[in-house]
């Protein structure tokens, strides 16, 4: 007799691990199925963690090299161990996809390990490794399967020389010259990363400029950090063609109209993901996917073509993001319990880890002059700062965008130090509905960086007091 279940949840990524968990907490009989040992999805295992814990090894680093002499601290040489800072990082990684095998164990989630696909109704087929397989019923699926990094016809992945994230998290020697392919948040994180560790770093953008998605004004200014920072970043410029000789590879490129050449030890390429699908049986099953994205197509309330079958995280439309495929989980398994439950994809922040880092949320200036609302801009560069100061890391601003009619806020754009933990207040203020009023009318400590988001939003009343 195949486990019968009211939940199977296929991949435990942040999207399906939660969803888990979740509905577990709700009472339900929950199976959740991963080929991968280690519970976490990509953003544990291969993504989100390990590169934020080599971008923090990293920045103590280049702090240790070059900031702490002007507190007065000296250090003598200071070196590093490439082997040991990996090490910290698997433990870091570790630690947490055992963290989540915990909360299984404790909320009775039976996790299966093996590799799944539909087959037919209320039906999961999973083989294990050894070859072994098992059908699992259940009343629910929900496909959680992820995405993986997406090639490039001229520089396919050879695992060695051409590499995505998952290598370049890993690299046992510090590359000589990293070729970057992709200015998005990934190629500019671990391009930081390996730039600090001393490798020549050379991003190559499609696009006229870097986080192409992302505000101008923000975009513009940590092109320049960067750049202060020894990356070098070519935008406007194609990957055309590659080929590896003897350890080194040459990626030729079309900049407006001009022949250009590079040539590195690796190159990443970082052009984006796409949706897992394959092998899940979908096209057996007819389910709906866009033909150009490869997404599957869903509802409101995450429903794809097939009765019972839902779809959550980097396999459905939005942004590629850890915390938006954890919102859809909940959401979703709370709609099964029958609680009402919905995601706000207005209020999703995004977060680039460089040093300054970026965080955003909302709509873009350029969105906001492109729909003809009318708007004010409030602005307050981390320099007239206090706390920032005594950091000495006062570069960049916040940006606060608000409806002209009404101050509701549309938009917040930082570029700063602690820019990931600032965003969470414009995220409230935003779903909340609230106004750039409402936050220049909270008391913020003093000396935080968060005054900084304070002054913001009184400068959009032009009423900031320390610019
Ligand atoms: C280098 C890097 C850095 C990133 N940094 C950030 C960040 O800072 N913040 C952020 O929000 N996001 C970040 N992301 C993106 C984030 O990792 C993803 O958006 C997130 O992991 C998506 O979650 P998910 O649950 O949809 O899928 P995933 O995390 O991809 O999990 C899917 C799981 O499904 C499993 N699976 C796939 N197919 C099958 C199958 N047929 N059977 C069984 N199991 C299967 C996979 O093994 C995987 O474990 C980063 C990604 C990368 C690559």
């Amino acid at each position: 007799m195949p486990d019968r279940f009211d939940l199977a949840v296929i991949g435990a990524g942040p999207g399906g691990y939660v969803a888990a968990i979740r509905a577990a907490q709700l009472g339900m009989k929950v199976a959740c199925i991963d080929k991968r040992p280690a519970l976490g999805g990509t953003c544990l295992n291969v993504g989100c963690i390990p590169s934020k814990a080599l971008l923090d090894s990293t920045e103590l680093y280049a702090v240790a090299k070059s900031r702490l002499a002007q507190h007065g601290i000296q250090v003598g040489d200071v070196t590093f161990d490439l082997k040991t800072m990996m090490v910290r990082k698997d433990r870091v990684v570790k630690g947490l996809t055992d963290g989540v095998a915990f909360l299984f164990k404790k909320n009775r989630v039976q996790f299966v390990q093996g590799t799944a696909r539909l087959a037919g109704s209320g039906k999961v087929a999973v083989k294990s490794t050894q070859g072994a397989g098992e059908i699992l019923e259940a009343k629910s699926i929900i496909l959680a399967t992820g995405s993986e990094p997406s090639a490039l016809p001229a520089l396919p992945f050879d695992g060695t020389a051409v590499v995505s994230s998952t290598e370049a998290l890993a690299f046992d020697k510090v590359p000589t010259h990293l070729i970057v392919v992709g200015g998005g948040y990934i190629g500019l994180e671990l391009g930081s990363v390996w730039c600090r560790l001393g490798a020549k770093v050379t991003v190559v953008e499609f696009l006229p400029r870097i986080l192409a998605q992302g505000d101008g004004e923000i975009a513009t200014q940590l092109h320049k950090a960067l750049t202060k920072q020894g990356l070098k970043l070519h935008v406007d410029t194609k990957v055309t063609s590659a080929s590896v000789q003897g350890g080194q590879v040459i990626v030729n490129a079309q900049a407006k109209g001009e022949s250009v050449l590079f040539q590195g030890d690796k190159v990443l390429v970082a052009v984006g993901r796409r949706p897992l699908i394959a092998g899940l049986g979908l096209e057996e099953s007819r389910m709906a996917v866009d033909e150009h994205s490869g997404r599957i197509l869903v509802n409101d309330r995450f429903e794809t073509s097939l009765p019972g079958v839902y779809a959550i995280g980097d396999l459905i439309a939005g942004p590629m993001l850890a915390h938006k495929a954890q919102e859809e989980g909940v959401a979703l398994v709370e709609q099964l319990a029958g609680k009402s439950n919905h995601v706000n994809y207005a209020t999703i922040p995004s977060v680039i880890y460089t040093w300054p880092e970026v965080a955003s949320v909302g709509q873009t200036e350029e969105q906001v002059k492109e729909s003809g609302r009318a708007y004010r801009v409030g602005k307050f560069p981390f320099q007239a700062n206090g706390r920032a100061r005594s950091l000495d890391e006062a570069e960049g601003f916040v940006k606060l965008i608000a409806d002209a009619k009404n101050d509701r806020l549309l938009g917040a754009h930082i570029l700063g130090p602690r820019a990931s933990e600032l965003i969470a207040e414009a995220v409230l203020a935003m779903e909340f509905g609230g106004s750039a009023e409402d936050i220049a009318r909270t008391c913020h400590a003093h000396p935080t960086l968060s005054e900084a988001v304070h002054e913001a939003a009184l400068a959009v009343d032009k009423r900031a007091i320390h610019a």
